[in-house]
């Protein structure tokens, strides 16, 4: 057995629609302007015939169960929500084609991609990396995981409510790159493993929120979402 000076992280895990063990965690991609609308109210269209999706990641240790209560985070006065699918990889994949994608997915979960705006946005202009923007303490939060090995998800409601009041309301079918061409190109750049999960991008619609605000949102098909947005420290 390794001897470590002190104890090392725990594993990041979610809970499993119908199951008592949890899925554990390796890593957390998410995919950049994936909703035509939404890449427009952020001053920057998409022309997929020219372009490739890109990625960013977060670490493990933002995760955050749904019906948590957040502390607001430190260093911002813009802080967004972004309402995703997220797709559970549960099968190793490399340079998989889109034909065979779906044999990566374990399953599906509902996720908020919570994020400064105002440092992302500063990064962004400044041609910095999003870090301070994205990769945020408690700012992955993310649904049970509901096992649906093999199945393709292309279309259902996304959406999400602040305190009741619709802000967010497209459908997964209006994905720019969709869950199959997602997984196809990430699996270029990484060998995909179990516990990866993918936030596949937020339609429009987003905003900000503040302590005491909470969050509800859904994907019809796959599940429900809930967040409460705490005091600062
Ligand atoms: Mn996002």
């Amino acid at each position: 057995m390794t001897a470590y000076l002190w104890n090392p992280p725990a594993v990041q895990s979610l809970p499993v629609y119908g199951e008592e063990k949890r899925l554990p965690i390796n890593r957390l991609f998410f995919v950049g302007r994936n909703y035509h609308a939404h890449a427009v109210e952020m001053g920057r269209p998409v022309d997929k015939s020219v372009e490739r999706p890109f990625y960013f990641t977060k670490a493990p240790q933002t995760l955050l169960d749904s019906g948590a209560t957040m502390t607001y985070p430190p260093e911002t006065a813009n802080f967004h929500f972004e309402m995703e699918l997220v797709v559970a990889i549960g099968a190793p994949a490399f340079r998989v084609s889109q034909e065979d994608a779906h044999k990566a997915i374990y399953g599906y979960a509902c996720g908020l991609d919570m994020t400064r705006r105002d440092l992302q946005l500063v990064a962004r202009d400044k041609g910095r990396p999003w870090d301070l923007g994205k990769d945020i303490e408690q700012g992955s939060v993310c649904s049970e995981i509901v096992p649906m090995p093999g199945v393709v998800i292309d279309s259902g409601e996304i959406a999400l409510e602040v305190n009741g009041q619709t802000q967010q309301k497209s459908d997964v079918n209006k994905l720019i790159w969709n869950v199959r061409e997602i997984i196809a190109d990430l699996s270029l750049f990484y060998h995909l493993q179990p516990g990866d999960l993918i936030y596949t991008g937020t339609p429009e619609g987003v905003g900000p929120v503040l302590a005491g605000d909470k969050i509800t949102g859904h994907v019809a098909g796959v599940g429900e979402i809930a967040l409460t947005i705490g005091a600062a420290e």
